[in-house]
């Protein structure tokens, strides 16, 4: 898959993604990057791209003419016309079922803003998409860009190692990943789930489902709305639900661990 970014500052995406597992995927000709720099389209010497906005108020605006050209010159190159998000905290939040529709795509257009933004009009001309990465303002669409390369990534064929490592994580299936735990056996005292050591796949893979459902039904009840759950399974979750009645909202492993570093 080819992704196309548009941005003032190319080598934090390069620096972002040229490492680890994308950084492998990007030299084994599995995901291709392409970053262009806005300001190699500026029209001018000094580089300029911004401007004051109409209206008055804070901060520069983004100019619509060198984002328009640096798209041209990517759209041109491509031979037809390409899926373009431009990253902003105004679109649709990004998940897990967005990336798997994007992973469809053979090629896909970045639009990263910096400073107040981009002139609207622009916008209406090139973009398909837009999206937030969540509902806080960060100071540009770089990391948000990487955000989204680095998940559609790894529903890439051959990116991830193990092909069904994607398939049981997190939001797959609507449920949370099950806990997870490495060597050594006994931690601090903490022993690792007898079951997991059982070597019987049946009951591990029981065991995990059941995890998944009681730590979804804890930490993101919202998500079980969509989970497809057997009449078994269903009447498990009613049993946490009744259990988790009397626990704090907030009561994850983290506000723990806090409220007993607090007290030491
Ligand atoms: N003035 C804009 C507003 O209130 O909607 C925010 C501009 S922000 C300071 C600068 C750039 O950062 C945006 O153009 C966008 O590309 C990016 N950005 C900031 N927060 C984002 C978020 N939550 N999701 C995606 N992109 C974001």
């Amino acid at each position: 898959m080819k992704f196309h970014v548009l941005t003032l500052f190319p080598e934090m995406i390069e620096n972002g993604l040229r490492t680890s597992i994308t950084g492998r995927a990007l030299e084994k000709g599995l995901l291709s990057l392409d970053t262009v720099n806005i300001r190699d389209f500026a029209g001018n010497k000094h580089g300029k791209v911004d401007d004051y906005p109409y209206g008055g108020g804070a901060g520069m605006v983004m100019q619509a003419e060198p984002v328009y050209a640096a798209h041209q010159y990517v759209t041109a190159r491509a031979g037809r016309p390409l899926r373009t998000v431009y990253l902003t905290p105004q679109g649709r939040t990004f998940h897990q079922e967005m990336a798997e529709e994007f992973a469809k795509e053979e090629e896909l257009v970045l639009l990263c803003g910096h400073y107040e933004g981009i002139d609207e009009r622009v916008l209406e001309e090139i973009v398909t998409d837009f999206v937030s990465i969540g509902d806080y303002v960060l100071t540009g669409g770089e990391l948000p860009a990487m955000v989204m390369i680095d998940t559609i990534s790894r529903l890439v064929e051959g990116v991830l190692n193990n092909e069904t490592s994607a398939e049981f994580e997190s939001f797959h299936d609507s449920l949370l990943e099950y806990p997870q735990y490495s060597r050594p056996e006994v931690w601090r005292g903490k022993a690792v789930p007898p079951v997991l050591l059982s070597g019987h796949h049946g009951n591990v893979e029981k065991w995990r489902r059941e995890q998944s459902i009681r730590r979804t039904a804890k930490w993101r009840p919202d998500l079980l709305e969509k989970a497809d759950l057997t009449d078994k399974e269903k009447e498990l979750l009613k049993k946490e639900k009744e259990s988790l009645k009397g626990e704090e909202k907030w009561d994850s492993i983290g506000e723990k661990n806090l409220k007993n570093w607090l007290r030491m």
